[in-house]
């Protein structure tokens, strides 16, 4: 099998009302049946970079009061808004372990995105997966491993829903990197070469077991869309590839709602809708182009009959069944809010100058969210070494905090445009997966708060190349006359390709600590002999330089906090909250350990760069277990102020019939209304006014060739539309599909695995108890992640921790028969702390 290529897969699959959407999309067909041509497509373009209040806009349906749909990022809050908050990034989130905070923030989120009047939430990410750690988005997502990203993403999407907001997961599929996410020029001995995007090549089992998985888990959920990544996919741009889009996101995973482009991410017209894109953002070719690949185009392809009319009514269907699926045919509130200035008057439609008018109320929408916000930081809090340093106990004689890292940026918490910088302490990282701090509690600030209340002193050196008064200071705790203690905040920052900070591209170039991190520990541990360094990093970061030097006395890694930073890291520090946290990522010795890296240059002179994925499943602690190489910090791994034993594993089989391949055929793909196709239903209406640069989907002229202004137009279709495509009778369903997230007996409950947990120190603590396979083959990995739970225990007291393992868990995909299989191979079932502290085993009997 040729990974760089992938079969093309048509017709685009259809909704066929599996799962719970059977209601939403029967009043979604309803809808869409009662709508004109122009309409239709009304649904499907956007408006236009910056045509109206949000990042993306569609038009509206003004005759059935239809308002325009809103799309706002990020992943983290509401972008580009005022007195909303910050939540943490998903990597910290992830490192919580804990379903009930993935779901709170998720609804966090979803309630304030409600309250500002959005109807798509860009988030949640589960691409990039984290393939590399240098990937300059990973922070958005939550883990490189599939399983915790898949619980992550799938409460995440439930949490936003059930806030009556679209979730928008993203992005599909392969986007592990930012260099070449769009096609560039780069300078090659002197000439210019033009350069594609690159493109990601995985085989069909990297997929499946890989990328896929959280995707699968996020559909499960019910999310509501789906956002198509920029780069390719074994050669094939993921915006109109038809394998990932039609064959394995709405045929195999039955994904009811809507696929939408990544922000200028479509490169086709025709071809992408026949692909499987239902939805293009921001709607014009290039960034206030005023063309597009659809509107006025999309009109004319239904009405010449290049696109049939059914493939037109399952887009717009997909994306009102979307709506009506989380509520918002149920009074959602206006758009209250505009992405582009926060004046309370201005431009509706600001690429424009156009629709002078209030824009801004200004609603605060945080409700109680900044104390959960404080918690879930808290709870991600990873702890990984503590020589007795922490707990702090507030009687210390002296605390000395260093590095710029502890402080405030001197531009404000939001000085720099979506974060792009690397300024003050890092409590988010750069890109549109940003937003605006209501404040930031910086951990001086908080630590201040704290020493004095105890009535104790505090200095601090913030300034990293202050070189003599870092050592001097740090002096000073050695000899204060009583206990205390240096902490240094480090930071390691990455973002989106659209902003370069420091050199760094979006992705980082190192996995080294940023602002001269390493001297700055080096400085205060020549001379202080407790000092506890904290580090916000947007993912593994080199520590070999001080982790195991006795001066350092303890290691925390804080994530990327959200606006509570300073509250949720000295809640750990004093030890109000007992760490918990555990690594959702790999730190290892060094960048090559990891196996697997990012692609800076590009390979093969012209055409898209080749990132051919040819670890496979291998990636982070799978590679490591592979390779042999100890990790400093393995997954999984996080220390806690007391300890726990495990004992007592038990596997209780459960009888259940036989994994079902999916079979039969799907119903024809129904047709929705009468396109009325005389000139009146899609010309300009004669009085109509246009805003400049918007996109409409009307055509200028009722001849279809001269509105296409098109030199080709009049080609028959047969020459560029792929075979099968337009083809709208039943068609053989997916063995592995059947339902959203694919086949239900995929996730028919096989084992159900217990073990007991005894806290065996003296405080309360939290601890994630995690569960691993190994599926026994050849090509299989040590282990893989397949179940955990952050169970709380008292001091002494013993927990049961309870994990049911379902079909898909123990399966492999089976790329000949295109369908999940249980090897013949006998699985071994771990329980245990961390990846690698494997305390507990045993085989698992054969099922069926
Ligand atoms: C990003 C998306 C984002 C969109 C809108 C793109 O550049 O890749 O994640 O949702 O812009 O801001
Ligand atoms: C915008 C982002 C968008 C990016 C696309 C930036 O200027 O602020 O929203 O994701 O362009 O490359």
């Amino acid at each position: 099998v040729d990974s760089s290529r992938t079969p093309p897969y048509y017709p685009s699959p259809w909704q066929d009302g599996t799962g719970d959407w059977e209601a939403a999309i029967q009043q979604a067909r309803e809808f869409v049946a009662k709508l004109t041509l122009v309409e239709k497509v009304n649904l499907t373009t956007g408006v236009g970079w910056e045509g109206d209040k949000c990042v993306g806009n569609t038009g509206s349906i003004p005759r059935l009061g239809f308002r325009a749909l809103c799309m706002q990022d990020s992943p983290v809050g509401v972008r580009d808004a005022d007195f909303s908050s910050v939540f943490p990034a998903g990597i910290t989130i992830a490192a919580t372990w804990d379903r009930s905070l993935f779901y709170q923030r998720g609804h966090g989120m979803g309630q304030e995105h409600y309250g500002k009047g959005v109807d798509v939430q860009l988030g949640p990410v589960v691409g990039p997966l984290g393939r590399a750690p240098a990937g300059g988005r990973n922070w958005e997502g939550f883990s490189p491993d599939p399983y915790l990203s898949g619980v992550a993403v799938g409460e995440t999407v439930k949490g936003i829903q059930d806030a009556g907001v679209m979730a928008c997961t993203k992005h599909y599929i392969g986007y592990e990197q930012e260099h070449f996410r769009s096609a560039t020029q780069v300078q090659e001995n002197g000439t210019t070469i033009n350069v594609d995007i690159g493109s990601a090549n995985m085989d069909d089992r990297t997929m499946h077991e890989l990328y896929l998985w959280p995707f699968a888990d996020a559909v499960r959920a019910g999310t509501a869309s789906v956002m198509c990544s920029y780069n390719q996919v074994n050669n094939s741009v993921a915006c109109q590839n038809s394998y990932t889009l039609n064959y394995l996101l709405k045929g195999e995973l039955g994904f009811q709602g809507f696929v939408m482009s990544d922000w200028a991410g479509q490169h086709s017209g025709v071809s992408s809708a026949l692909a499987g894109l239902d939805m293009t953002m921001p709607g014009d070719v290039g960034f206030d182009s005023g063309t597009s690949f659809w509107g006025a185009n999309l009109t004319i392809a239904v009405l010449n009959g290049t696109i049939p009319q059914w493939h037109l009514d399952d887009m717009a269907s997909r994306i009102v069944a979307g709506w009506y699926y989380v509520g918002r045919d149920k009074n959602a509130p206006d758009t209250n809010f505009d992405a582009w200035t926060t004046d309370t008057y201005g431009y509706q439609h600001i690429a424009a100058n156009a629709g002078y008018t209030l824009i801004n109320e200004h609603v605060d929408v945080r409700g109680e969210h900044g104390n959960q916000i404080r918690n879930q930081a808290a709870a991600g809090t990873v702890l990984l070494k503590n020589n007795g340093a922490l707990p702090l106990t507030g009687k210390e004689k002296f605390i000395t905090v260093f590095g710029n890292g502890a402080g405030d940026n001197t531009n404000g918490p939001n000085g720099c445009s979506d974060r792009g910088c690397d300024n003050g302490t890092l409590a988010m990282a750069w890109g549109s997966g940003s937003a605006n701090f209501p404040y930031l509690v910086t951990p001086l600030t908080a630590i201040q708060n704290e020493v004095l209340s105890n009535n104790g002193a505090i200095e601090n050196v913030l300034d990293n190349w202050a070189t003599s008064n870092i050592n001097a200071l740090a002096r000073r705790v050695v000899n204060s006359g009583g206990k205390s203690a240096a902490i240094v905040f480090v930071n390691a920052d990455s973002g989106e390709d659209y902003i370069v900070v420091d050199g760094n591209a979006g992705d980082r170039n190192n996995l080294t600590l940023w602002q001269g991190g390493d001297q700055l520990i080096n400085n205060v541990i020549s001379q202080c002999n407790n000092t506890i360094v904290v580090m916000h990093t947007v993912g593994a970061v080199d520590v070999s330089g001080f982790y195991d030097n006795p001066n350092v006395t303890a290691i925390i890694w804080a994530g990327i906090p959200g606006e509570q930073s300073g509250n949720s890291i000295a809640d750990v520090l004093y030890g109000r909250i007992n760490p918990g946290g555990k690594l959702p990522f790999t730190i290892g010795e060094k960048r090559l350990d990891y196996g697997t890296d990012l692609l800076y240059l590009p390979n093969n002179g012209e055409g898209p760069p080749q990132e051919d994925f040819t670890e496979g499943v291998f990636i982070d602690y799978r590679s490591f277990d592979r390779q042999n190489i100890t990790p400093i910090y393995e997954f999984g791994y996080g220390l806690s102020y007391t300890s726990f034993s495990y004992s007592n594993l038990q596997v209780k089989v459960h009888s259940t019939s036989t994994y079902n391949s999916n079979k039969g055929f799907t119903k024809p793909a129904p047709t929705l209304g009468t396109i009325a196709n005389t000139s009146s239903a899609y010309v300009f209406p004669a009085d109509f006014k246009q805003i400049p640069l918007f996109v409409y989907p009307y055509l200028n002229s009722t001849d279809l060739r001269a509105a296409s202004q098109d030199p080709a137009y009049g080609r028959p279709a047969s020459e560029f539309t792929p075979s099968n495509s337009l083809n709208g009778s039943s068609q053989a369903k997916l063995p592995a599909g059947g339902a959203p997230g694919g086949n239900p007996s995929l996730y028919d409950v096989i084992y159900t695995v217990t073990a007991h947990i005894t806290n065996t120190g003296k405080v309360a603590g939290d601890e994630v108890i995690q569960l691993y396979i190994n599926h026994g083959g050849p090509d299989d990995p040590k282990v893989v992640l397949r179940g955990f739970d952050r169970i709380t225990i008292p001091a002494g007291a013993s927990r049961t921790f309870t994990a049911d393992l379902v079909r898909r868990d123990i399966m492999n995909w089976d790329t000949l028969r295109q369908d999940w299989a249980v090897s013949r191979y006998p699985k071994t079932v771990y329980v245990g702390a961390s990846s690698r502290k494997l305390y507990l085993s045993a085989k698992l009997p054969t099922g069926d």
